[in-house]
């Protein structure tokens, strides 16, 4: 559901290249056998910092120079990623989706990039896979114009984790605030719920890749919204399957009404979490 690439490009001293990129998305694909990987391009800048970005020091990193802005501006390291993942692409079954989309022009620049790179390998006689392109929700620019980004995607990925610090302007690395940090918030809620309907509407698949997915108090207003995948760690796997099945639609839809008329987020905690099931 979501393969971090830039974990590739932490804890070195220089940039992978092509090469080296191309040996582990090649192997990450082999090794699936044929079910689908979804490679998130670069995300780094604010808590993910690699110092032979040279990244300048900003005053707020969050809303600052990172992931796809990076990516956008530094073509060379963003295409030396994308023919890597294209070349591996032959290989296996590979989506790519691009993290902290703020609006349409991004995606179509970022699609342009990565079909110049399609370009470039096919005259060189690489093969290479179909690749669906996906955006990731995790910003409100992206939540307030899912309907917009729907048109430019194959699907959607809704990454809770940026999501709620950005909806509701709490910073999710800042210990002070942690209390406040919560997707249960009434604004969050109900921006997980306009995407997946945006997505829906358009016909495309909503994932979910934040750590909310994973949530049993929360599980079952996203199956009631029509979440249609949970990206979870490899841990949760177990447990979010069987939550899944716990419910049924009735069920979920009464506790998504009575939830979603509450105001604040400890209300909507008590009332779901006195749901959880054993
Ligand atoms: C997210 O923001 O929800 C997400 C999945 O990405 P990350 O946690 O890596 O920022
Ligand atoms: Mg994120």
């Amino acid at each position: 559901g979501l393969f971090r690439s830039e974990f590739i490009y932490l804890g070195r001293e220089d940039y992978p290249t092509e090469e080296e990129q191309f040996e582990i998305y090649k192997e990450v694909l082999s090794r699936m056998g044929g079910k689908k990987v979804i490679i998130r391009t670069l995300d780094i800048g604010a808590d993910k910092q690699v110092d032979y970005f040279d990244l300048p020091r900003e005053e707020n990193p969050a809303m600052g120079y990172r992931a796809i802005r990076i990516c956008l501006t530094r073509r060379d390291v963003f295409k030396t990623q994308l023919r890597a993942i294209l070349r591996a692409s032959a290989f296996g079954t590979v989506s790519i989706m691009f993290p902290m989309i703020i609006s349409v022009r991004e995606v179509r620049d970022a699609k342009e990039i990565l079909e110049e790179c399609r370009a470039e390998l096919k005259a060189q006689g690489v093969p290479m896979g179909e690749v669906e392109i996906g955006v990731m929700i995790e910003t409100p620019a992206a939540a307030l114009t899912a309907d917009l980004l729907a048109k430019e995607a194959a699907f959607f990925s809704i990454g809770t984790n940026d999501l709620t610090q950005y909806t509701i302007a709490v910073d999710r690395g800042n210990a002070k605030v942690e209390k406040l940090y919560t997707a249960l918030h009434p604004a969050v809620l109900r921006s997980i719920r306009n995407v997946i309907q945006a997505g829906r509407e358009a016909g495309i698949p909503v994932g979910m890749c934040g750590e909310s997915a994973a949530d049993p108090a929360l599980i079952p207003l996203l199956l009631h919204f029509g979440l249609d995948e949970f990206s979870v760690s490899a841990s949760s796997v177990l447990a979010t399957r069987k939550t899944i099945s716990e419910w049924s639609g009735e069920q979920a839809a009464q506790l998504t009404e009575q939830a979603m008329a509450l105001a604040t987020p400890d209300e909507v905690g008590a009332c779901l979490h006195g749901q959880v099931k054993a």
